[in-house]
């Protein structure tokens, strides 16, 4: 199957090609076709599978063949302002040439330049729920002609804490609209699914055990002594582009700064840091002036930069599901990648939470000079606990018992 197959308009055919967009990818393959047609749509597939186009494609044609209107008839909401900006952008590429305009609203920046661009007229809104709120509460946006409702990460949304705000923004658009919903997890979303979709088609790819092409390695170090353990990782060869996830963002300003003492010029990446600094340290691991950017699972999520090369946990997540969506990070577009973990003696039930995850035993190597403070051959790996008292991958869930009346 290729987009030719699709009915789009010539012009985003052309821009398709220009971005070198020539298969769909299977959740492309599976939404675009229903969402052509206008029905609603329950998504799910892993990061870095094209999701971006699987809405974007069927919204962008919906506008086209509608009557245009000086206010908004598509909103996206996104979890992160850089998910906001990286969206709108991508939707602008597909909509090159067309008589579409895309608006950004996101918090961490001012308000009023958000606000001038609803005067210029506005096709598209890609927001932050927070943001938008504001700007629906100063009267500066109405959604009596939305056709095209789209939820992008919607698990992330929910995670932190968006539902009550998406429930006010969802309350204060037409009912007849389009929703389309997409998320990496579909368990957590079924919730919101019913209360905002109606008879939404179900497309679940399932997740590929983590790609092949991605070689993960266990380090187990002391915690004292990650540190030694990071820079060390980081004088191998080969290290194009790493990405370092860090529990907290204290934790994350801390090993960037102890890695630029080290001469490692690193960026910086979470809720902290102002959007032009979160921009700016995004767009220079982007062009490849920083090696390294240091982020924490929220900032990072959902930001798409193509070929990086290591993906390192300086700390696990709290999530097993979230180390696969780390490390997909890596094996994006064909691009063969890396997977180091520091693995801490407190880390080692969730390392084998991991384990189960991903279906198979991950090596674990020690750091040749280095003294982790533990040893990667001596600590015996923990049993796996019987098949019954857990499950593999997220697909096939036990029956639930039902509660005696
Ligand atoms: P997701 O939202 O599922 O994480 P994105 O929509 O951000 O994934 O897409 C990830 C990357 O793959 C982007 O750089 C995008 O341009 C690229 N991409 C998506 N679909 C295709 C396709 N069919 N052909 C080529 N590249 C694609
Ligand atoms: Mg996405």
């Amino acid at each position: 199957m290729q987009f030719t197959d699709f009915d789009l308009d010539p012009r985003v055919q052309q821009n398709l090609r220009v971005m070198k967009f020539t298969k769909p990818t299977p959740i492309q393959e599976q939404t675009i076709p229903a969402g052509l047609e206008g029905r609603d749509i329950l998504g799910s597939a892993e990061t870095g599978t094209g999701k971006t186009a699987a809405f974007m494609l069927p919204l962008i044609e919906g506008l086209l063949a509608g009557r245009r209107s000086r206010t908004p008839r598509a909103l996206v909401l996104v979890p992160t302002r850089e998910l906001a900006l990286q969206v709108a952008d991508h939707g602008a590429q597909f909509a090159r040439g067309l008589p579409l305009r895309f608006v950004t609203v996101y918090g961490g920046a001012a308000i009023g330049p958000q606000i001038q661009a609803f005067k210029r007229g506005v096709d598209v809104v890609v927001a932050t729920p927070g943001r938008l709120i504001d700007v629906m509460n100063r009267g500066h946006v109405r959604f009596n002609q939305l056709e095209t409702l789209v939820l992008d990460e919607a698990d992330r949304m929910l995670d932190i804490g968006f539902l009550p705000d998406i429930r006010r923004i969802v309350d204060a658009l037409p009912t007849d609209r389009q929703t389309l919903l997409f998320s990496a997890t579909i368990a957590a979303i079924y919730k919101l699914a019913r209360e905002v979709t109606v008879k939404p088609i179900r497309v679940e790819v399932e997740k590929a055990a983590t790609p092949d092409a991605i070689e993960q390695t266990f380090y187990p170090v002391e915690e004292a002594r990650k540190m030694d353990v990071l820079q060390h990782l980081l004088t191998g060869e080969n290290l194009e582009s790493v990405l370092v996830f860090a529990r907290t963002k204290r934790r994350v300003d801390r090993v960037a700064r102890k890695l630029r003492r080290f001469g490692v010029n690193a960026g910086v990446i979470h809720g902290d840091r102002s959007q032009s600094q979160r921009v700016k340290a995004l767009e220079s691991f982007r062009h490849r002036k920083t090696r390294v950017l240091v982020a924490t699972d929220v900032a990072a999520r959902g930001i798409d930069v193509t070929g990086i090369s290591h993906v390192v946990n300086y700390d696990l997540p709290m999530k097993a599901e979230d180390y696969v969506h780390r490390i997909g990070r890596t094996g994006r577009a064909d691009a063969t990648g890396a997977a180091w973990s520091l693995i801490a003696p407190q880390d080692e039930s969730m390392a084998l939470r991991i384990q189960r995850t991903v279906d198979k035993r991950i090596e674990r190597k020690s750091v040749a000079g280095v003294d982790t403070g533990r040893s990667a051959k001596l600590v015996p790996m923990p049993k796996e606990k019987p098949k019954s008292r857990s499950y593999r991958g997220s697909l096939k869930k036990p029956a639930r018992r039902r509660r005696r009346a």
